[in-house]
């Protein structure tokens, strides 16, 4: 006897997409269209879009999607949380309602037909699939460098990341069930997936041109967010910066037994240059340790307050 049919739930966070969302859903409408006539996926299989806090027409185009077609459904934050939380806050509205949940972008970068093959896998017994990209060609030359380097430094920091895997992945009930115990403020979905233990597999795809509208990531954002990959995850800046701080010790013990020694030989030092650089060096390094740890006090700071990371004003199920 063959198992009945997956009910798949498509995540799409949307923050000022009224123009690429119509054809966004349209496009993945008819593929989940076309899978269920394939008998791959359940005929209810539906969209959940959540709306992070937009200040376009966004929530106003999903409630017309939502009339026009019911499987359109959406949640809508009350604020503007970020891509994470609008994603998790999706995930977490289809905890109950689907076999599989898939999250993408809502502006067709992640090509949908990758879907077909994530959902295939999945049937296969896989409870996570990420969507890697297989090629870069379409980002400009800066953000796939700036990419790169992130993507390095953090299994420098030993994070365990999928390389070039951004939010595109299915995760099945079972992994949203264990994603919901993870109850810290500071979200970074790429670095808690690998740590559900599940089985896994990868299914890679093009990357395309944004359908429309423009890209919601300026550098700031990115930065920052890359901060927080690594700071969520890791001590190993703290320790790093112990660990040049005792070699700097060291040297200065050295310099310090070279200076007693040149007092005694009466040969005498032109002092400044050294001093002059050495307090610039102490100094900066001084505070960019301080502002390293910083970074985790202000995290602590935001953990402990317990808020809840995002409040639902609308719901259309
Ligand atoms: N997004 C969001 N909240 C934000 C910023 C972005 O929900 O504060 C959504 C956005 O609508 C899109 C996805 O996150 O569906 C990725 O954003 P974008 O395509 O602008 O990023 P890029 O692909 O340029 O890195
Ligand atoms: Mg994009």
């Amino acid at each position: 006897m063959s198992s009945p049919l997956p009910r798949i739930a498509i995540v799409i966070p949307c923050y000022n997409e009224e123009e690429a969302l119509p054809i966004t859903s349209a496009r993945i409408l008819s593929l989940l269209d076309r899978m269920a006539a394939d008998g791959l996926v359940a005929l209810d299989s539906f969209i959940m879009c959540s709306n992070d806090g937009s200040r376009d027409g966004t929530w106003q185009v999903i409630e017309q999607l939502h009339s026009d077609d019911t499987r359109i459904k959406g949640i809508s934050l009350a604020h503007n949380r970020g891509h994470q939380y609008a994603l998790l806050a999706g995930l977490m509205a289809v905890r109950d309602m689907c076999d599989a949940a898939i999250s993408i972008d809502a502006d067709l970068q992640d090509d949908p037909e990758a879907i077909v093959r994530m959902v295939e896998e999945f049937r296969l017994g896989k409870e996570i699939v990420y969507g890697v990209r297989s090629s870069r060609a379409t980002d400009t030359w800066f953000k796939r460098s700036t990419a790169h380097a992130f993507y390095s430094l953090q299994h420098h920091m030993g994070l365990d990341t999928v390389y070039d895997h951004a939010d595109y992945r299915l995760l099945s009930a079972r992994a949203l069930d264990l994603l919901s115990e993870y109850g810290e403020s500071n979200l970074f979905l790429r670095g808690i997936i690998p740590q559900l233990g599940l089985d896994t597999a990868i299914v890679t795809y093009e990357r395309h041109e944004r359908v429309a509208g423009e890209s919601k990531y300026p550098l700031a954002k990115m930065l920052s967010f890359s901060v927080d990959g690594i700071t969520s995850f890791s001590s190993k800046p703290i320790r790093i910066i112990f660990v040049v701080g005792l070699i700097l010790l060291i040297i200065d013990i050295a310099v310090a037994i070279w200076v007693f020694a040149s007092y005694f030989s009466h040969s005498t030092i032109s002092g400044w240059t050294s001093l002059i650089i050495s307090i610039w060096f102490l100094g900066s390094l001084t505070l960019m340790a301080i502002g390293i740890v910083g970074e985790y006090v202000g995290k602590i700071y935001t953990e402990v307050k317990h808020r809840p990371r995002y409040a639902i004003r609308d719901r259309l199920l």
